[in-house]
C-alpha cells in the first residue's frame, strides 16, 4: 500500500508539474506580467508581504495651501522636521508626527508646530500639542485611508494579498500606468517607470472640503534597499497643480515593533459625521447695515435701495445661514452680490455656496482666475450645494479701489497693496459712517504680534480714509485708536 501511494503521489506532483508548465507556457495578461515585474522590483511578491510594519524618519518641506500670499500658493513654505511615520500594513494604520516650523511671517510667529495624525483601518484621529486625541470627521477618514494608500508598500500589498486588483494596463506619459480597485471600491492609478518597473506614482481622485473633487497625486523617486525591499527614499504630494508637500527620508526601517493602533478614547467615540448648524447673530451697525456675527468669521449685510449686497462668505454652512438671515432682516429685497475680502480657505470657502445663490463675487482682480477654476472644479465625492444645482460663477473683479452706491447706501472697496497677509485682499470703507471692515489684518485680543496691521495703516493713510470705528472679520467692533496703538508699539 504505501508502495502504491507513494507511486500515486508521484504521478500526481508529475501530473502537476505538466499542468504547471503548459500553464507557464501561457502568456501572463499584461496585469499579470505588471504585477510581477512591479513585485520583482520592489524586492519580490513575498518579500513584500513579509512587511508587516513600516517606520520612516524625513525632513522636508510643505506649502501653505489655502493661506498663502497668493492663490497660486507657491511662495510660503513650512519646514517640515522630526517627520515621522509608522505604519502596521497588517491592519491598515498608520501615524504621523512631524513639526511644521513657517519659513515665513506667520501670524503665531515663527514658533515650531507639532502635528500628530493617524488613521487605524477606517478611524482617523488628530492628538494635540496637550496628548489630548480627537476622532476626526468621517469625511477625513475616508480622505485619510486613500492617502495611507499613496506609497508602494500598502498597495501593492493589497494587490499581492488580493485585497485589491490591478487592471486596464496602459502607456501614458511615459508610464506604464494601470488601475487598483481596493475591496471598499476605492481606485488608484498606479503608474511604473518602464526601465525599472519601480513606481513613479500613485495618484486618486480624492475630497478636499475646498477643492472638492481634486487629483492627488504622489510621486517617488530615489529608491533605496530597506531590510529586503526597496523603497523611495523621496516622496512628493500634489493636489491638481498645488503642490502640497516633498519629503526626504533619513532613515526607513521594516519590520520593527511599531504601535500604530488609534488611541482607545477615539476607537471608542463614537464616528464623527454631519456639521455642528452655524450660529448667526445680527447686530445693526448703522441703518441699514448689520453684522452677522456668532462664530469665529462674521460677515456684514448691506441694504441699497433695491437689493442687498453680503461680505464675506466663509464656508458652506454659515454661508446658507448667512443667507437665510439677510431675507429675514430684509425679507423684500434680493441678495445679489457676495463682496469677498482675500481668496484664504476659510474666508472664501462659502463662495461656491454663494454662487449656488445666484449671488456674483465682488473679488480683487487676482483672485479671479482661481475662483472661477473654484466654481468649475466638480463634487461627487461629497456633494455641495453648487454641484447639485451648477450655475456659471459671475465675478466682479477690483483692481485698486471700486464704489458701489445708490441713494441708500455707499461702500468703498481698496486693494490693501503690499499686504504680507495676501497680495489679493480687499478692505471695505463706509464713508457715511466712518467705518472699515477688514480681514486678518487687525485682530482684536490677539495676543501674538499684528504683523499686519503696519501695511493696513499705510493703506488706510495712502487712500486717506477717515476711519473711526474698524469692524474686523474676526471679532469685536474697536475704535480706529486701537489700530494706531498697535502700529506704534510695533513700530517702536
Ligand atoms: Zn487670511
Ligand atoms: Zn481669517
Amino acid at each position: 500500500m504505501r508502495f502504491n501511494f507513494g507511486r500515486l503521489a508521484i504521478i500526481n506532483l508529475l501530473l502537476a508539474v505538466v499542468m504547471l508548465a503548459s500553464c507557464a507556457k501561457e502568456p501572463a495578461s499584461p496585469e499579470q506580467q505588471l504585477i510581477g515585474d512591479v513585485a520583482a522590483a520592489l524586492g519580490g511578491r513575498d518579500a513584500i508581504v513579509a512587511v508587516e510594519t513600516f517606520t520612516m524618519e524625513a525632513e522636508g518641506r510643505m506649502l501653505n495651501i489655502g493661506q498663502d500670499l497668493t492663490p497660486e500658493a507657491a511662495t510660503m513654505e513650512f519646514d517640515v522636521s522630526d517627520y515621522r511615520l509608522v505604519a502596521d500594513l497588517a491592519n491598515n494604520r498608520s501615524r504621523t508626527e512631524l513639526t511644521r516650523t513657517p519659513l515665513f511671517d506667520y501670524f503665531r510667529g515663527r514658533d515650531p508646530m507639532p502635528q500628530v495624525s493617524g488613521i487605524d483601518g477606517t478611524v482617523a484621529y488628530d492628538i494635540g500639542p496637550d496628548g489630548s486625541a480627537r476622532r476626526s470627521h468621517e469625511d477625513v477618514a475616508t480622505d485619510r485611508l486613500s492617502a495611507y494608500f499613496h506609497h508602494p508598500l500598502p498597495l501593492m500589498r493589497a494587490v499581492i494579498t488580493g485585497a485589491g486588483s490591478l487592471g486596464n494596463v496602459r502607456n501614458n506619459g511615459g508610464y506604464t500606468v494601470a488601475d487598483v480597485t481596493l475591496e471598499s471600491g476605492k481606485a488608484f492609478t498606479l503608474a511604473i517607470d518602464p526601465g525599472t518597473k519601480l513606481p513613479a506614482y500613485i495618484s486618486s481622485t480624492d475630497h478636499h472640503y475646498y477643492f472638492r473633487d481634486v487629483m492627488r497625486k504622489t510621486e517617488f523617486a530615489d529608491y533605496m534597499a530597506v531590510g529586503d525591499v526597496m523603497l523611495p527614499a523621496e516622496i512628493s504630494q500634489s493636489f491638481d497643480e498645488f503642490h502640497v508637500f516633498r519629503i526626504q527620508a533619513t532613515t526607513q526601517h521594516v519590520n520593527e515593533p511599531v504601535d500604530a493602533s488609534a488611541p482607545q478614547a477615539v476607537i471608542a467615540a463614537a464616528p464623527v459625521t454631519g456639521s455642528t448648524p452655524a450660529q448667526v447673530t445680527a447686530e445693526q451697525l448703522a441703518d441699514g447695515i448689520w453684522v452677522l456675527a456668532g462664530q469665529s468669521h462674521h460677515s456684514v449685510l448691506f441694504e441699497f435701495s433695491d437689493h442687498l449686497k453680503l461680505l464675506e462668505a466663509p464656508n458652506e454652512l454659515r454661508t446658507l445661514a448667512v443667507i437665510a438671515k439677510a431675507q429675514e432682516l430684509v425679507p423684500d429685497k434680493p441678495l445679489t452680490h457676495v463682496i469677498n475680502t482675500h481668496h484664504h480657505f476659510d474666508h472664501s470657502g462659502g463662495l461656491r455656496t454663494a454662487v449656488s445663490a445666484g449671488l456674483t463675487v465682488i473679488t480683487q482682480a487676482a483672485n479671479e482666475a482661481f475662483y472661477r477654476r473654484m466654481a468649475k472644479q466638480p463634487s461627487t465625492l461629497v456633494p455641495d450645494p453648487l454641484s447639485r444645482a451648477p450655475r456659471e460663477i459671475e465675478i466682479e473683479a477690483v483692481n485698486d479701489e471700486a464704489v458701489y452706491a445708490d441713494d441708500s447706501m455707499t461702500i468703498e472697496l481698496y486693494h490693501v497693496a503690499g499686504s504680507p497677509h495676501s497680495s489679493s485682499i480687499l478692505m471695505a470703507y463706509l464713508p457715511e459712517h466712518r467705518v472699515l471692515i477688514e480681514a486678518d489684518l487687525y485682530n482684536p485680543g490677539r495676543t501674538t504680534p499684528q504683523l499686519f496691521a503696519p501695511n493696513l495703516l499705510d493703506n488706510i493713510q495712502k487712500f486717506e480714509l477717515d476711519v473711526e470705528r474698524i469692524v474686523p472679520i474676526h471679532g469685536g467692533i474697536i475704535e480706529f485708536e486701537e489700530l494706531e496703538t498697535a502700529v506704534q508699539a510695533l513700530r517702536n
